[in-house]
C-alpha cells in the first residue's frame, strides 16, 4: 500500500482477484474495497483476475455473479478480465523454462498420504521431506512437480504487516508448481499473471500472506519484478474462521452499497462516509478515495467480521 505517487514512480497498477467459487461475501469484500481504495488513491490501474484455475471448485456462474456486484457496489474495473482458465500456455512456459534453465524442477511420485505420514508440520500444512528429491523410486509415476527449495531463504517487508521472513527449505518445504490432478499451482499462476498484467502493488487478504515468499521466490527465479505487498486483515467468524462459502458466509447485498461498502471501510479502520445515501455509490468512493488511509488499516492477520 502505497502513499500518493511521486512523479518519477512507475505507474501504479493493482488488482482483486477473487477465486469464483462463490458469490462475493464480506471477506472477499474486504480484499475488493482494500485493493480498490489503494489503486484509485494513487491514481491507478484496478484490474479484476478470475481465478478458476481449479475447475472442480469453480463455480458456473460465480464470476458472473461477482462481477454484477462488483457493479452493483460501484467499482468499475480496468480492461477486460483475465480467467486463469485461458492461461495454461503461460504457465507452462514459466515451468519450462525453471525445468530448462535452472533444473530447478523435478517430478515427485508422493501421494498426500505419505507426505503427511513422514513430514514435519511446517507453516503452511507438512513440510514436503525431499523423497522424490533425488529421482522416482522404481515403478512410481510421477503425480506432480516441485520446485527446489535448498537452502532458500527470502525475507520481504510487508506495508501493513511489517518483516516476514521464512526459511522456505525448513518451513514450507519443495513446494507444487504442478499438480497430481493436472491444473497448474495457484503459487506459479498468480506470479505469472501479476507478471503479465504488470502489477506494482498486491494488496489482497492476509491469509495469502505465507505465501508471499514463494511468490518471490519464483519471481526471483524466473527473472520477474517483485511488487509492493500489502496484506488486509481477513476477516473471520466467532469461532475465528476465515469468513468462506465453506464457513457459510452469506453474501454482499449490492441492494444497499453504502452501506455494506461502510461497513468495509470500518472494517479497513477508515472513517465512514457517513452522510452518504444508501444507494450513492459515487458519493461514497468519492469521500473513501479521498479519505483513504493505509497507515489505519490494523496491523492483524485476521479481525471478527462486524455482524459476527
Ligand atoms: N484467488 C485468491 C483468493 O481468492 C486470491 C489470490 C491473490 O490475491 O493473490 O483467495
Amino acid at each position: 500500500m502505497s502513499p500518493p505517487q511521486s512523479p518519477s514512480r512507475q505507474p501504479y497498477r493493482g488488482r482483486f482477484a477473487p477465486s469464483p467459487t462463490g458469490p462475493l461475501h464480506f471477506g472477499s469484500l474486504v480484499a475488493a474495497v482494500g485493493s480498490y481504495l489503494d489503486a484509485r488513491a494513487n491514481k491507478g490501474t484496478w484490474l479484476v483476475r478470475m481465478e478458476d484455475l481449479d475447475r472442480p471448485r469453480t463455480v458456473v456462474g460465480a464470476a458472473d455473479t461477482i462481477l454484477r456486484t462488483l457493479e452493483a457496489l460501484g467499482m468499475a474495473w480496468d480492461g477486460e478480465i483475465v480467467y486463469q482458465s485461458t492461461r495454461d500456455e503461460a504457465y507452462r512456459a514459466a515451468l519450462d523454462q525453471l525445468k530448462k534453465t535452472k533444473d530447478l524442477v523435478y517430478p515427485c511420485a508422493c501421494s498426500r498420504r505419505e507426505i503427511a505420514d513422514s513430514a514435519v508440520t511446517g507453516i503452511d500444512g507438512p513440510v514436503y521431506p525431499g523423497t522424490c528429491r533425488k529421482g522416482l523410486l522404481a515403478g512410481r509415476a510421477a503425480r506432480a512437480e516441485r520446485v527446489l527449495t535448498r537452502g532458500i531463504k527470502i525475507e520481504f517487508t510487508d506495508t501493513i504487516q511489517g518483516k516476514v521472513a521464512h526459511n522456505l527449505e525448513r518451513q514450507i518445504g519443495d513446494f507444487v508448481l504442478k499438480r497430481a490432478d493436472g491444473p497448474y499451482a495457484y503459487q506459479l499462476a498468480v506470479v505469472v499473471d501479476d507478471a503479465a498484467q504488470g502489477i506494482t502493488d498486491i494488496v489482497r487478504g492476509a491469509d495469502l500472506l505465507d505465501s508471499t515468499p514463494r511468490q518471490i521466490y519464483l519471481q526471483q527465479l524466473l527473472a520477474l519484478k517483485t511488487p509492493r505487498y500489502a496484506h488486509l486483515p481477513v476477516a473471520v467468524n466467532v469461532i475465528g474462521e476465515k469468513l468462506s462459502k465453506q464457513t457459510l458466509a452469506p453474501p454482499v447485498d449490492g441492494t444497499s452499497p453504502a452501506i455494506v461498502l461502510n461497513a468495509a471501510l470500518a472494517f479497513l479502520g477508515q472513517d465512514v462516509a457517513e452522510d452518504c445515501a444508501a444507494d450513492d455509490t459515487a458519493s461514497f468512493w468519492k469521500y473513501a478515495i479521498a479519505h483513504w488511509d493505509p497507515a489505519r488499516v490494523p496491523r492483524a492477520r485476521a479481525i471478527h467480521a462486524p455482524s459476527e
